[in-house]
């Protein structure tokens, strides 16, 4: 039978002694062989109780994703003021409901924007529409004369003239939304372009009882700017000027340099603004007062348009108002090189 030996020489007195122990292999065998059992036997048992155990483990942790999923499944276009449930635990998952949900609210304002958009677009577009609708009614119900006509057809080309001017600028807030490269930006020198403005409003001023003045740095006026777009912007805002300043008042037109940029403002001794309609008069269609600015020609466009045409430039039209004695609108243009 097999046996485990052990030895060791040891020098004794000249000589040589061999010490050698042996020890019976079979009782460590038996013990080996029992152990392979018991593993044999416990392995699957505990291969069955790991898988239970993870798949238990897991549906536990998982069941909070599921119940998100579920939540974001039941949010759609056309009920977006539902959120995910956010767990009570301070882990990861808290942290992403957490920020789904704010990306949910910015969602759900850019859709009321639009959707509100939408209904003041159809709104807007539906008064003119109707008058020419009823303008023409009129002409046609029985044999009108000659002057009623006349009467008739001028009222519907102003309408026509008006609609037009709405699309024009519905179709320009669309596409400078939806192209990053409507205006693409030149060095270009913006003293002639003022001087056009200054001299164009001038006819219209003195038409209102106004005066127009512009005071300018000498020389060119280089910045970096899209030509078209920037002298629209500034005759939105003299426009504006105008329409909103009682006769005897005055507007004025100026552009001096600022820390490497070029400050164009545009003031007026008008009604001005109330504090409290500061922050709105930059939304689509907001207007202090809807009948005068409709009946002035106002589309409730021009300053979205232009904080538009000013943020493809990298810039942000800041007002000054003090109702009763005027309002200051400047915009900053980063200063171009010499063209
Ligand atoms: P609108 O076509 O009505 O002028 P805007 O977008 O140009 O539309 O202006 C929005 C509103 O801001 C105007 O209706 C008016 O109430 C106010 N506003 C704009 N410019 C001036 C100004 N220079 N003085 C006083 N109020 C102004």
């Amino acid at each position: 039978f097999p046996l485990r030996m052990a030895y060791q020489r040891y020098p004794l007195g000249g000589r040589t002694i061999t010490v050698e122990v042996a020890d019976p292999v079979r009782k460590f065998q038996t013990a080996v062989e029992e152990f392979t059992t018991v593993l044999w036997l416990s392995v699957p048992i505990l291969l069955v109780l790991a898988t239970v155990g993870g798949f238990w483990l897991s549906t536990r942790a998982l069941k909070p994703v599921d119940k998100l999923t579920e939540d974001a499944r039941a949010i759609t276009a056309s009920d977006l003021s539902r959120r995910l449930a956010v767990p009570p635990t301070k882990d990861e998952l808290r942290r992403l409901s957490e920020t789904l949900n704010g990306m949910l609210d910015r969602i759900e304002g850019s859709f009321q924007q639009v959707r509100r958009f939408t209904a003041d677009a159809s709104h807007e577009l539906r008064a003119p529409v109707t008058l020419i609708h009823t303008a023409a009614e009129f002409s046609l119900r029985r044999e009108r004369s000659s002057d009623e006509l006349r009467d008739s057809m001028g009222k519907i080309l102003r309408e026509a003239k008006r609609t037009t001017r709405l699309i024009d600028d519905l179709l320009l807030l669309a596409r400078a939304g939806s192209d990053p490269n409507a205006f693409p930006l030149h060095p270009m020198d913006l003293a002639p372009v003022l001087k056009e403005v200054v001299d164009q409003a001038a006819g219209l001023a003195a038409s209102h009882g106004l005066t127009v003045s512009t005071e300018q740095a000498g020389g060119a006026l280089q910045v970096n700017a899209d030509e078209a777009s920037i002298r629209r912007l500034i005759l939105i805002l003299v426009d504006n000027a105008i329409r909103y300043t009682p006769p005897g008042g005055q507007v004025k037109l100026d552009a001096r340099s600022a820390d490497g940029d070029l400050l164009v403002s545009v003031s007026d001794t008008g009604c001005g603004i109330a504090q409290e309609d500061l922050p709105r008069i930059f939304e689509r269609f907001w207007r202090a007062d809807k009948v005068r600015s409709r009946a002035s020609g106002g589309t409730g466009l021009g300053l979205s348009i232009a904080q538009e045409i000013a943020g493809r430039h990298g810039s942000r039209i800041t007002v000054t108002s003090e109702p009763g004695r005027g309002s200051t609108f400047t915009i900053s243009l980063p200063k171009a090189g010499p063209v």
